[in-house]
């Protein structure tokens, strides 16, 4: 049975950046995001060069093999391209990319990954991720030296082992194939995205029955909802059966960088690459760098984030003993200022038979007690009314000491009546 594919892509800038260099693509079989790196304006280009070249392998092919071998040289040609580019205007140099997207024949669905964007299926109500990142730091989870949680905070958490870019001729990509089934939602994420909205989150909207479309952008309202400190992209792509009527009809759509047009401009008989529509150079300066950069695989390197890793956690077991004491002596400043208000507090009660002004509150909190007498009359509370000894046994609140000596005169002159 021939399947239907109904997918939809957005992108956003985010909140604390001033280019988007991801980029996404929703097309006729093909569908994917690459988060661009590097330099000030070389993300931005990276990411929609690549994305310009592999949407070219977006067709029908005769084979499962040839799709393959086609897909995957269309990402191997995008590399080339960045390395010639940089070549070409050594300024981009640094510059890279993270390519995951998927490729769809008939019933059978071809992923290609590098880099730490990634690619979740939901199928059965059940979310998995089925990418790896490529960054040391899930290598170094994936050997068991640091935990997942510590990975998710860890300062070097963006640098990437494997990347297109001016950096490998031969880059690995990670190709796998899955059969299609309807009822399936894949999602195609830059870390924009999966970094910054907690998983819970995002698996309720891709568990939930809302539209393609609507649960692409509810995901991006999401990251912006969180903050959204990265650009964020989001392809979603739903499986469903032919007869599914739905607005989203295929066509080839791109968001985020690779929706501009990348020009080389002639000027002063030099060559200057730039994207149609960028920021500007000034603007561009103003944002911190990309903390996304590449790095060879290297034993060294990996020892030295574990030894970052490790560096990190002793401070923050310090940051929590001082959190924990300032809490305490919180707890303890509170309780005291507390008692210190019960003690502008008064009341009348009776005691060793005699009509008393404590000072405090009547309540007690255990053995704790709130109260002491502060003056005791001399009138005997059984000279007073029953009414009145019973109002003393519960006790007569006072607003303050004269209000409480207002209300002693009160019962001393029922006495004369
Ligand atoms: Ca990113």
């Amino acid at each position: 049975m021939a399947l239907k594919f109904l997918s939809y892509a957005a992108s956003d800038i985010g909140k604390h950046r001033s280019s988007n260099q991801d980029s996404g693509y929703s097309g006729y079989q093909l569908y994917f995001v690459a988060d661009g790196m590097g330099g000030h304006a070389g993300g931005d280009i990276a990411s929609a060069i690549t994305s310009q070249r592999v949407a070219l392998s977006d067709a029908r092919y005769d084979s499962i093999d040839e799709a393959v071998e086609t897909f995957k040289k269309g990402i191997l040609d995008a590399n080339s391209m960045l390395s010639e580019t940089v070549k070409e205007h050594p300024e981009l140099e640094g510059m890279g990319t993270t390519f995951s997207g998927m490729l769809v024949q008939g019933d059978q669905i071809i992923t290609a990954h590098i880099g730490d964007s990634r690619i979740y299926l939901m199928r059965d109500g059940e979310v998995t991720q089925i990418t790896n990142d490529h960054t040391f730091v899930q290598r170094l989870v994936e050997m068991g030296r640091i935990t997942e949680e510590e990975a998710l905070v860890h300062p070097r958490r963006s640098v990437l082992m494997r990347v297109l870019g001016d950096f490998q001729d031969d880059p690995e990509i990670d190709i796998a194939l899955y059969e299609a089934k309807v009822g399936d939602r894949w999602m195609l994420c830059s870390d924009g995205l999966s970094g910054v909205v907690p998983p819970d989150v995002m698996e309720r909207i891709l568990t939930s029955n809302v539209p393609t479309e609507e649960a692409a952008e509810l995901l991006v309202g999401e990251a912006l909802e969180f903050g959204a400190p990265d650009n964020v992209t989001v392809v979603i792509t739903d499986v469903v059966r032919p007869a599914v009527q739905s607005d989203l009809e295929p066509g080839a759509r791109f968001v985020g960088s690779a929706a501009n047009e990348v020009v080389i401009e002639e000027k002063r008989g030099g060559k200057i690459l730039q994207l149609l529509n960028p920021k500007s150079l000034f603007e561009l300066l103003q944002v911190p760098e990309d903390p996304a950069e590449y790095q060879p695989e290297s034993e060294e390197l990996l020892e030295k984030i574990l030894a970052e890793t490790k560096r990190k956690l002793r401070w923050r077991n310090a940051r929590t003993i001082v959190a924990w004491l300032l809490i305490a002596g919180g707890i303890v400043g509170g309780l005291y200022l507390g008692y210190l208000y019960t003690q502008t507090r008064f009341y009348v009660a009776e005691y060793n038979g005699q009509v008393t002004i404590f000072q405090g509150i009547r309540e007690q909190l255990g053995p704790l007690k709130f109260s002491q007498p502060y003056q005791v009359s001399d009138i005997p509370t059984q000279d007073l009314s029953p009414f009145q000894q019973e109002l003393l046994q519960r006790s007569i609140s006072a607003e303050s000491l004269e209000d409480a000596l207002r209300i002693l005169s009160q019962l001393e002159a029922s006495l004369d009546e």
